[in-house]
């Protein structure tokens, strides 16, 4: 598996676990001030972390309230004996949400439960919180796009490059032409004129491109390019194919700027931040994934294949290249053991029938030994597919249901695989 598609796939996939988690977490509300949040950054030891919720613990013993104060102090402790779990804090740290939460039963009924993250990114804060809400906000950050884009802002007088990652975004290099205004001096005859403004630019534009080519394509692998700048110069430039083709097929937008150069730079990154470039561009990928799909379901080649058991089949058979995913999919895998025999078997159904179905499961009588007791496991679908897609290297991209593309998969089930090669055993 390449590099850029453990990539792509980490990006999606991990972006919808965290959204559904902090979706889930953002609906909770404590009765008092007593949900625990820890933000653990890379660096921090965890013995240290322990040693603070300790101290946390000791100064929640003043809560007057004593329902307040026993869910802080079983949180803190919660929190504490997990930890405990961990000799050395993960690569990108640790963020921690602990509280009792609502049963449903009533006051003093409450559950202390504990949502544990790995974040997709390296934690960027030291905090400890205790509130009547988690506090997510930060993790929120993590699900921005942060693939590395070019920016190019370019005149015939100058151009500036520039990277933009997530938030951040540098200013890298910056060449000027040289070349005259378009008004010539006396004496000089306009057509050579003309002409050699023509070449010296030419030679310009062959600069730039070779400087993007080093530091886009060669340093920085960006994911695709925007190109801005003032004028008609960007759009002659893009039309001509200076760029090498990497760049040249991943335009991603052109932008009108006042300036070129750095300050060009600048005023892209403005822009794409104002206009949502980046979640437009997310999009079209997505429809691109989505167009490759049905293309492939409708023509005769047998490789675009929908239906959950179907996919499951051909994922266990190594023959899938490429699982989407929509993220309003609601299926859950849930597997049962009879613990006497150890026989078991798995069940796909919706999210809504679990409760239900679960009942039903087991009091259904073991179909090996007749025996009736079970043990149980719930997973999200997507949880799942990544598990077969990691076993047998294909990839998974989970895309938003709410699009026009995204709804067309939701009406074929909302999952959909492109095969690496056709399979004779799978009947749709
Ligand atoms: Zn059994």
């Amino acid at each position: 598996m390449s590099k850029e598609t453990t990539q792509s796939k980490w990006d999606s996939v991990k972006r919808y676990k965290l959204k559904k988690m902090l979706n889930e977490l953002s609906k909770i509300s404590g009765h008092g001030t007593e949900l625990v949040t820890v933000y653990i950054p890379p660096r921090r030891p965890i013995f240290d972390v322990i040693s603070q919720l300790r101290d946390e613990a000791g100064t929640a013993s003043n809560i007057k309230s004593d329902l307040t104060r026993t869910h802080v102090q079983d949180a803190l402790s919660r929190t504490i004996e997990y930890l405990k779990l961990y000799k050395t804090t993960p690569e990108n740290g640790l963020v921690i949400f602990c509280g009792a939460l609502s049963t449903g039963k009533g006051l003093g009924t409450e559950k202390i439960e504990i949502f544990p993250v790995i974040p997709p990114k390296p934690v960027q804060i030291q905090l400890y919180r205790c509130d009547d809400h988690f506090w997510i906000d930060h993790i929120k950050d993590m699900l921005k796009d942060d693939r590395v884009i070019a920016i190019l802002a370019l005149d015939t007088q100058e151009a500036g490059l520039g990277v933009l990652t997530g938030d951040r975004w540098e200013a890298i290099d910056d060449l000027t032409s040289g070349v005259a205004g378009k008004h010539r001096q006396g004496g000089q005859s306009a057509r050579r004129f003309e002409r050699l403004r023509e070449n010296d630019l030419n030679e310009f534009y062959h600069r730039v491109a070779d400087r993007a080519q080093t530091i886009f394509v060669d340093q920085y692998k960006v994911k695709g390019i925007i190109v801005g700048g003032p004028g008609p110069t960007k759009e002659n430039f893009l039309r001509e194919e200076y760029l090498d083709y990497r760049l040249q097929n991943n335009v991603i937008s052109t932008l009108d700027t006042s300036y070129s150069g750095e300050e060009g730079v600048r005023e892209i990154v403005d822009k794409i931040n104002d206009q949502g470039i980046m979640s437009e561009y997310r999009l079209m990928e997505e429809k691109k994934l989505v167009k490759r799909f049905m293309s492939e379901v409708h023509s005769e080649s047998g490789l675009g294949i929908y239906g959950l058991m179907d996919i499951v089949k051909a994922l266990q058979s190594g023959a899938v290249d490429l699982v989407i995913v929509t993220d309003d999919v609601s299926v859950v895998r849930i597997t049962t053991t009879c613990k006497k025999c150890g026989y078991s078997s798995e069940k796909f159904i919706d999210k809504s029938k679990v409760f239900a179905e679960k009942q039903e499961i087991i009091s259904d009588p073991c179909k090996s030994c007749q025996g009736l007791d079970y043990e149980t496991t719930e997973q999200d679908i997507v949880d799942y597919l990544e598990e077969l897609t990691t076993m047998t290297g294909s990839r998974i991209e989970v895309i938003s249901g709410k699009t026009e593309e995204g709804m067309q998969l939701s009406s074929l089930g909302k999952i959909g695989a492109i095969l690496r090669f056709r399979t004779k055993n799978i009947t749709s």
